[in-house]
């Protein structure tokens, strides 16, 4: 991998810690953000796994969530993945409350999905951009985009059609957690496209 970008993983809860291991085994600069003065040293930036109506109240608490819209929409390259796919939806459909996002992906997505039932499952998904093989997904209490605009990119659907991993622009989403299985091709293709931000 050419150069060794400073990669940022929202660290106010949830599985940022699993992110910035995985970050770093690739030869990248990994650290937590909680901070708006850490998030302005960062040439990417993850949202990690949690809890999505948690992760939004802290981020105001802590003056995160408009410095997080402000960098979304300078272009920062972000990747969402399960509560931050949430964060980044311009719509939440069965949010708690109040609960805020903070947009950018022209997406409605729905928490939860899977209901209590299928709390958590695992599957192969056909990735194209990833190429062979499958890549194997952790679904933990996950969302799916239910409705996505015109200019979104689906990267991957389950076999009954639901949307699972989406693009658009500078951002990324993701309904499952690859940062659990060890198969690292996804944070590899979020640093790729971190490198050609530059
Ligand atoms: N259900 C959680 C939420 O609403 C997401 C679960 C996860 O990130 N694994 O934020």
């Amino acid at each position: 991998m050419a150069g060794n970008p400073r990669i940022g993983v929202l660290a106010l809860q949830g599985d940022f810690r699993e992110h910035i291991a995985v970050m770093n085994s690739l030869g990248a600069d990994a650290v937590g953000v909680r901070r708006p003065t850490e998030l302005a040293e960062v040439e990417g930036l993850i949202i990690p796994g949690g809890e999505s109506s948690v992760m939004d109240k802290l981020s105001r608490l802590f003056g995160m969530a408009e410095p997080l819209k402000d960098a979304i929409r300078a272009g920062l390259p972000v990747w969402g993945t399960c509560a931050g796919l949430i964060m980044l939806a311009d719509t939440i459909v069965d949010g708690i409350e109040g609960q805020e996002s903070l947009g950018g992906l022209d997406i409605a997505v729905r928490r939860n999905a899977f209901g209590s039932q299928l709390d958590s499952f695992e599957v192969d998904l056909d990735i194209p951009v990833l190429h062979d093989p499958p890549l194997h997904a952790v679904f933990i209490r996950a969302p799916v985009v239910d409705t996505a605009g015109a200019g979104v990119t689906t990267l991957a659907a389950l076999a009954d059609g639901r949307i699972v991993a989406v693009e658009q622009g500078n951002l990324l989403g993701t309904s499952f957690h690859p940062e659990m299985t060890g198969d690292t091709r996804f944070h590899e293709y979020f640093l790729s496209k971190v490198l050609s931000a530059h």
